[in-house]
C-alpha cells in the first residue's frame, strides 16, 4: 500500500471579527508593485463587508456572480484578464462560499499554469505551485475552506483541481461573516457538512484519521441542528469548525452516493451543490438509514422545502448523461459500496432513482 502525503492549510486564523486582520495578514506576502485581487462574491457589493476590504496601491476587487457555480471558461477568462492588467499579482483573495473560494483556488493556479483549466481538472495535473492565495468563507459547510480540490464545470466534466497546488496558503476563520445568509441556503450548505460526515464515516475508505475528524463534524452538526432549539451565535461558529472537521475528514476517505448522484443533476440541470445533495439523500434511506432518519428530522425541525419533481419531463438521453456523470464519480461510489459498486447500484437502479427525484 502506497499511502498519500497530503498537504494541509499551513496557516489559519480563527475568531469572531478576525476578518479586521486581513490587511495585517496578508502584508507579508504584498509586493509593492504587485496588487492583491479580491475575488468576492456579489451579494457583498456596497456591502458593509466590501468597504472593510483593505485595498491599498493597484488592489482590486473583483465581484463574482454565484448564479451558476464556477466553470472553467470563467475562471480563464479571469486569469487572461489579470495577466493583461497586472502581469503578476501578490495573490488572490476568495471572500464567499464554496463557489468563490473554489474559483480563487483556480485563479491562483492558472496564474502560474498555462493554457485553459480544463486541462488540470483531475488528479494532480498541475505543473507549477499557484500564487499565493487566501480563503475567507462566509456561509460554513461545503469545507473548500480546507480542502486540496477545486471543483469546475466544463464544456466535458465537472470535476476538481485536484493537487497538492490547491490548498489555501491561508485561511480566516471569522464566523461573524456568515450572518445574513438565507435560511434555506444556510442549511443547503450546512447539510452538505452533515452529509460529509455521514458518507466519510460509513464508507469503506474510513481510517482513524479521517473518523476522528468526521466524528467531530457530527458531533457539532448534531449540536446546532439537532439538539439546540434557537440558532445563535454559537451556532455559527460550531457550524464552521463542523465544515472544517469536515473537510478534513474527506481528505483521506471520500464522500459517497449523495455527492456522486448529485453531480449528476448539477452537470445537466445546473442544480447547486447543496441542494443537490439534500435532493438526493432524502432519497438515500436504503443506503445511509440513520443518517437520512435524522436528515429527515432536521429538514422537518427546521421548516426546509427540499425541491421535488426537477427530474420530470427530462429524456432518455438526459438521463444517460446524468447516469455516466455519476458512474464516472468511482472512488465515491467504491468508498461507499465497496468494490463490486456496479452490481450493488445497476444503471437502471440509477435511473429509477434519478426518475424519483
Ligand atoms: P455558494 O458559494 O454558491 O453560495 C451560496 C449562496 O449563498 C450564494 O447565493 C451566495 O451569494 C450566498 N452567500 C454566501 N455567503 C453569504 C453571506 N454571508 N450572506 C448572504 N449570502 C451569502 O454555495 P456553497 O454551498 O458555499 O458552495 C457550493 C460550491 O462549493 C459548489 O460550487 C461546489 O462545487 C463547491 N464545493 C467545493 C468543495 C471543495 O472541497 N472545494 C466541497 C464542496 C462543495
Ligand atoms: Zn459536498
Amino acid at each position: 500500500m502506497k499511502f498519500r502525503n497530503f498537504p494541509m492549510v499551513p496557516r489559519v486564523v480563527y475568531g469572531r471579527g478576525s476578518f479586521d486582520q486581513t490587511s495585517e495578514i496578508i502584508e507579508e506576502k504584498r509586493n509593492k508593485e504587485r496588487p492583491f485581487i479580491f475575488l468576492v462574491d456579489k451579494v457583498f457589493k456596497d456591502k458593509e463587508l466590501s468597504k472593510n476590504i483593505p485595498l491599498q496601491g493597484k488592489d482590486i476587487i473583483i465581484y463574482i456572480d454565484t448564479t451558476d457555480e464556477p466553470k472553467t471558461k470563467g475562471i480563464d477568462e479571469i486569469r487572461d484578464n489579470l495577466k493583461e492588467e497586472f502581469g503578476i499579482v501578490s495573490g488572490i483573495i476568495g471572500i464567499g462560499g464554496g463557489s468563490v473560494m473554489d474559483a480563487a483556488k483556480a485563479v491562483a493556479i492558472m496564474m502560474n499554469n498555462e493554457g485553459s483549466s480544463t486541462q488540470y481538472q483531475g488528479w494532480d495535473l498541475v505543473k507549477n505551485p499557484a500564487v499565493y492565495h487566501v480563503g475567507i468563507p462566509t456561509i460554513s459547510g461545503t469545507g473548500a475552506e480546507v480542502s486540496r480540490t477545486c471543483i469546475l464545470t466544463g464544456p466535458e466534466r465537472k470535476l476538481g483541481i485536484n493537487s497538492d497546488f490547491t490548498p489555501f496558503d491561508q485561511v480566516i476563520l471569522d464566523p461573524a461573516l456568515t450572518k445574513g445568509v438565507e435560511k434555506n441556503q444556510a442549511f443547503f450548505t450546512g447539510m452538505d457538512c452533515y452529509i460529509h460526515c455521514i458518507e466519510s464515516l460509513t464508507g469503506t475508505y474510513l481510517n482513524a484519521f479521517s473518523k476522528s475528524y468526521g466524528e467531530k463534524a457530527l458531533d457539532l452538526c448534531q449540536k446546532v441542528y439537532v439538539q439546540k432549539s434557537e440558532w445563535d451565535d454559537e451556532s455559527d461558529e460550531d457550524l464552521m469548525m463542523a465544515s472544517w472537521h469536515g473537510g478534513m475528514s474527506i481528505a483521506y476517505s471520500q464522500v459517497g452516493i449523495a455527492h456522486a448522484v448529485s453531480y449528476g443533476l448539477s452537470y445537466l440541470l445546473g442544480t447547486h451543490h447543496g441542494v443537490g445533495n439534500c435532493i438526493v439523500f432524502d432519497r438515500l434511506e436504503k443506503y445511509y438509514p440513520e443518517g437520512v432518519k435524522e436528515f429527515k428530522y432536521m429538514v422537518e425541525k427546521n421548516k426546509i422545502e427540499i425541491p421535488q419533481g426537477i427530474c420530470k419531463g427530462l429524456s432518455d438521453e438526459q438521463f444517460d448523461i446524468m447516469i455516466n456523470v455519476s458512474y464516472g464519480m468511482v472512488p465515491l461510489w467504491e468508498n461507499a459500496l465497496g468494490k463490486d459498486w456496479q452490481k450493488i447500484m445497476t444503471k437502471e437502479k440509477l435511473r429509477a432513482l434519478y426518475e424519483e427525484m
